[in-house]
């Protein structure tokens, strides 16, 4: 009955968001909503029961260039309003998306799977980068520096770096647009965004409302369909100054290359495999819920996400335990569920991937200590698991599972942890638990990770910069340093021809 509920409950949800405007299915070129040129289409599915949401436009490379052209012509204005103004547009952005905090919410659990609460918070999280970067906006300061020549003045602009093409994850489909497209808007530049196929409904809602925020026609285009085909024509046109990416590594290594043809500025959010250190003497209740949150938000679906749980010998039997015990609370069901706390994994694929690293792990002597099979409500639900015993030679912890399955490897050392913590070629997130100060500054200094998180299992927020070292990625995002990915630097020699020299020639000798 819960599950029929659900779905009356869903019914009059689209609706809803149909008839409030949000519910967009066409891509957004120049400020008009637009069908694929040649009619196609592509559907978006609820993967907590693989019903069809909609039918969104399939686009490639001919819809990308009209929205280049588009978000061209249109630098040449956004980056001219003052920035005063560009910081008001991104306020009432914020503000409209926060108004439409719930319908933006279930968007986002019907497309994407992850409970609504969680949804909610993501629109909370993401709506914040646009209210951040509405701040940052009139920050965009320059510098004068002390001339070599008397006669010489010099100084430095920082200039909006054109066109962006933001290409983003389906993992959080609202906030992986905003962290991108408020920095870019608040430096003067204008978007192609090409969200991932399987969750585009949010970014076009979030695009919808970037209008009514009085964001210009062109600022903000959407297009998708066909991925490779729209990179392709990002990647080729010279018109595109930057290309900014979230996703695996795999597809950022081929756009870092492709950009090289034309030079683009990149940057790179890629995939991660963090570490989760539980050391002998952490706050076992701490170090629970820590881990709880860094492995199991989202079905275990984030970059961020704890992919190995080393811990201490000394800890380890108590802190299995404990970690199980927890696991075992959380409640799997679709997102509309109440109380749901674990949603679906994003598609089959994603599923058969998680089993395939769990039966590997079990054949090669890892222990099942909760969970390790698919979840009885079907579709690609999957049990909270805790798998014990795990080396290091496994594919749960060479890769990245993104699933909720948390790998515990034991260690005896400080260095032997820090040296499993690094022996990756992944660098975005890490974990350690410790109630020893010293060991803090020690392990965290010594972790090749773009962010630490100490005691604590959720990382991520406007304020600081998120961003990872080694194959994770290039550059930065959040913070003030996010606003650079933006900008070019450009430096002006004035020579005010002899005139100043003369003068103060005379003054010296005297
Ligand atoms: P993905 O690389 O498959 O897709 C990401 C985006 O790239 C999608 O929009 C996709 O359509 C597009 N794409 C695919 N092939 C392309 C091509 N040839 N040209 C242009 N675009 C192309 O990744 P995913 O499965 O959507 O996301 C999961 C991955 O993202 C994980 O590895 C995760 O760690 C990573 N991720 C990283 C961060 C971070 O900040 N570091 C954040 C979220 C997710």
């Amino acid at each position: 009955s819960e599950c029929l509920m659900s779905m009356e409950v869903k019914s009059s949800i689209t609706d809803k968001l149909r008839s409030s405007g949000l519910l967009r299915t066409q891509g957004l070129i120049g400020g008009k909503w637009t069908d694929a040129y040649d009619g196609k289409t592509l559907e978006v599915h609820n993967p907590a029961t693989g019903e069809v949401l909609a039918d969104v436009s399939c686009m490639g490379q001919k819809e990308t260039n009209d929205a280049i052209s588009s978000a061209y012509d249109t630098f040449i204005s956004w980056s001219k309003v003052t920035a005063a103004e560009r910081s008001k547009c991104l306020r009432k952005w914020y503000d409209l998306l926060m108004a439409h905090k719930e319908e933006l919410g279930q968007l986002i659990t019907l497309e994407q799977g992850k409970p609504l609460k969680e949804a909610i918070g993501e629109v909370s999280y993401g709506a914040s980068f646009v209210e951040f970067f509405a701040e940052e906006a009139k920050r965009v300061y320059g510098d004068i520096i002390p001339a070599t020549l008397p006669d010489r003045r010099l100084f430095v602009l920082r200039q909006p770096v054109g066109v962006v093409g933001a290409i983003t994850p389906w993992n959080f489909p609202l906030a992986m647009i905003t962290r991108k497209v408020g920095p870019a808007l608040a430096c003067g530049c204008t978007v192609v965004i090409k969200p991932s196929e399987l969750t585009p409904l949010t970014a076009l809602a979030a695009a919808e409302l970037s209008l009514q925020a009085g964001i210009p026609p062109g600022a903000v285009n959407v297009i998708m369909g066909n991925a490779p085909a729209i990179g392709d024509a990002l990647l080729a046109s010279p018109q595109v100054r930057k290309i900014t990416f979230t996703g695996s590594t795999a597809v950022g290594k081929k756009l870092m290359a492709g950009a090289a043809a034309t030079v683009k500025k990149v940057s790179l959010e890629l995939g991660g495999n963090a570490p989760c250190i539980i050391f002998n003497d952490a706050d076992l209740d701490v170090a629970v819920k820590g881990t709880l949150a860094a492995k199991f938000r989202n079905s275990g679906q984030t970059c961020v996400c704890a992919n190995r749980v080393l811990v201490q010998e000394g800890i380890y039997e108590k802190f299995a335990n404990a970690l199980s015990k927890a696991v075992q609370n959380l409640k799997v069901g679709e997102g509309f569920t109440e109380g749901a706390i674990q949603g679906p994994l994003i598609n089959k694929a994603a599923l058969e991937k998680v089993e395939t690293f769990v039966q590997e792990a079990v054949s090669k002597g890892a222990k099942v200590l909760l969970g390790g099979k698919r979840h009885s409500l079907g579709m690609t639900f999957y049990e909270p698991t805790v798998i014990g015993d795990v080396k290091s030679d496994m594919l749960l912890s060479r890769e990245e599972v993104f699933g909720p399955v948390a790998p515990l490897l034991r260690f005896k050392t400080e260095e032997e942890a820090i040296h499993m913590a690094n022996d990756t070629n992944a660098g975005l997130a890490a974990y350690i638990f410790t109630t020893n100060v010293q060991r803090t500054w020690r392990v965290s200094e010594a972790l090749e990770y773009g962010l630490v998180g100490v005691n604590e299992g959720l990382i991520s927020t406007e304020v600081a910069p998120f961003g990872g070292v080694k194959q994770s990625g290039l550059g930065r995002e959040g913070s003030k340093y996010g606003m650079d990915e933006y900008l070019e630097f450009s430096s002006y020699e004035i020579c005010m021809l002899g005139g100043y020299e003369q003068k103060l020639t005379v003054e010296v000798r005297r």
